[in-house]
């Protein structure tokens, strides 16, 4: 891999990142407790509201999730530890890495 690639690699990392946490910021209001008021919101709809947040709630957990993968690759190409396979230790090719930057083994090895 070239210090371009690994760059470009680097800077799509950095944006899934950035983008992750700007919709984290952005969706925090619908994760906010549902009110119990019951004259505000009719039974229904504090039902149809509660499964909504928790629909919320599981999206923002797999954004979590994502972040802490995301945050992991970061370290590995700060370590000059990336782009290798865990597995069997072979490069992982550019490609691979352009469709996911976050992979950790070869097609072979995940297959
Ligand atoms: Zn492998």
């Amino acid at each position: 891999m070239t210090a371009e690639e690994l760059a470009a690699l680097k800077a799509q990392l950095c944006d899934e990142r950035d983008e992750l946490i700007s919709l984290s910021t952005r969706t925090k209001d619908d994760r906010a407790p549902v009110a119990l008021d019951q004259q505000s919101v009719g039974r229904l709809s504090r039902m149809d509201a509660l499964q909504q947040q928790s629909m919320d709630l599981a999206r923002e957990e797999m954004r979590l999730r994502r972040r802490q993968v995301i945050a992991a690759a970061l370290k590995r190409i700060e370590a000059d530890d990336y782009g290798y396979c865990l597995v069997c230790g072979e490069d992982i090719p550019y490609k691979r890495l352009q469709a996911d930057a976050t992979a950790t083994r070869c097609i072979t090895c995940m297959s």
